[in-house]
């Protein structure tokens, strides 16, 4: 019998939080604990493609999403058994614009992998820093949710905005999707303000923050210069054994999930600086 597959989107419409980082080691993690894993890069930008090196020239997810192609056309092998990757590239900065005119514009990528889905127990999708319709779209396709979050004041000044985004996707287009966690990453939990934001976010989210925090460290950042996840590069590293614990959380939470996972019902507002609050609102 084919397994369930399980679509996590991993999110956060701040640039370099750590989504792709977040993603590709994930997605690594879950391949070598043997969970036949794909990882879909998402973002123009092509950095969880470059993760695995070399140029994909080839056919793109954008091939895929605008009907060229059939997602099953558009999967590549890597260099682990239980891994595959949907590589993305410059095309799909256009892909925001067409979708516009498509139909059903928020659900192409829910129906471009219909036909790959059955085939994993999990997929990754690795979204760019924006909340436009390409991450929209991700949202329509995914189950659950990761927000990676880094451990620094102005992080948790968009978050009403996402939790808002993810309530809107839930009312009108996904009534299965959930919250599955927030991860700390970059964390120097050494430092006083990275401590104070971790306690802040813990007493908002309570169970949603992943147990798991990432810290900073440099083999996470060299690793995608060397064309692989950092689980491959150095699995010994702090940043590679945090990656591989946080896979761990989430394969438990998956097997004996933590109630409630819907989005909280708390004022995100809290969190951010008081000269901001009249902007961002409050969060059902
Ligand atoms: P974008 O919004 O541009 O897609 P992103 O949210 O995907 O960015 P990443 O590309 O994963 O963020 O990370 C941003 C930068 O920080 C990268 O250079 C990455 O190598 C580095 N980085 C990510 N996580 C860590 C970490 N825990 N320790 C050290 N460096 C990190
Ligand atoms: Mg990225």
């Amino acid at each position: 019998m084919a397994p369930t597959c399980r679509v996590f989107a991993v999110v956060n419409q701040k640039g370099g939080v750590g989504k792709t980082t977040t993603a590709v080691n994930l997605a690594t993690a879950f391949a070598v604990s043997e969970r036949p894993t794909l990882l879909l890069d998402f973002d123009p930008q092509a950095n969880a493609s470059s993760a695995f090196g070399g140029a994909h020239d080839g056919l793109q997810v954008y091939d895929a999403l605008s009907g060229r192609s059939v997602m099953k056309d558009v999967v590549q092998p890597t260099e682990l058994r239980y891994l595959h990757l949907v590589p993305s590239g410059r095309d799909l900065y256009g892909a925001e614009i067409e979708l516009v005119a498509a139909t059903d514009r928020e659900r192409c990528l829910e129906r471009a992998l219909a036909d790959v889905r059955d085939s994993y127990e999990i997929l990754l999708i690795d979204c760019p820093p924006s909340l436009g319709l390409l991450t929209v779209n991700a949202l329509a396709a995914a189950d659950a949710v990761i927000v990676p979050l880094q451990c620094e004041y102005y992080a948790l000044e968009g978050l009403a905005g996402l939790m808002e985004t993810i309530e809107i996707v839930r009312g009108h287009l996904n009534p299965r999707l959930v919250l599955e966690g927030i991860v700390l990453t970059m964390a120097d939990l050494r430092n006083n303000l990275a401590r104070q934001v971790e306690q802040e976010v813990r007493r908002h989210f309570s169970e949603r923050v992943f147990r798991t925090v990432i810290p900073r460290n440099v083999r996470l950042s060299e690793a995608p210069s060397h064309g692989k996840p950092a689980i491959l590069y150095d699995a010994d590293s702090k940043g590679s054994r945090s990656y591989l614990e946080l896979a761990e959380e989430i394969l438990q939470r998956i097997e004996r999930p933590v109630p409630p996972l819907e989005p909280p019902a708390v004022s995100v507002a809290a969190l951010t600086p008081a000269s901001r609050q009249g902007e961002t609102g409050e969060v059902r």
